[in-house]
């Protein structure tokens, strides 16, 4: 696996607006936000895409996800609601090979997306 962005983030060698962090996850805001409140998701555990990480067992993936909407509740967004995106590959508009969840929330999503 090439070193990301977020691996760097991770250890610390790159600054990040943290917005939740533990054992399992990191949560910060996105440097170039697509709404008034973008925040990543990332497992401490690297895994590239989504297909790798639904290769992992169930509990690990249902605890990332769980967290996802945690986090998104301490954001404040509950009540107006969010979206959440996972990009895989070239046509899902990945551009950073480590999963991460987006939050976008803060003001009303269009559909269909780009
Ligand atoms: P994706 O296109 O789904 O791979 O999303 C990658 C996201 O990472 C984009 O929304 C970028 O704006 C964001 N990003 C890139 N570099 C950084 C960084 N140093 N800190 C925070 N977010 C970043």
């Amino acid at each position: 696996m090439s070193e990301t962005i977020f691996d760097k983030i991770i250890r610390q060698q790159l600054p990040a607006e943290i917005v939740y962090e533990d054992e399992a996850v990191l949560a910060f805001r996105d440097i170039s936000p697509q709404a008034p409140i973008h925040v990543l998701v990332i497992p401490r555990q690297k895994v590239e895409h989504l297909e790798a990480f639904a290769k992992e067992d169930a509990a690990t993936v249902g605890r990332f996800f769980q967290k996802v909407a945690a986090i998104a509740q301490k954001l404040g967004l509950s009540t107006t609601g969010y979206r959440v995106v996972l990009n895989q590959g070239n046509h899902g508009g990945q551009t950073v090979a480590y999963l991460h969840a987006h939050i976008l929330g803060g003001r009303e999503m269009q559909w269909p997306p780009g």
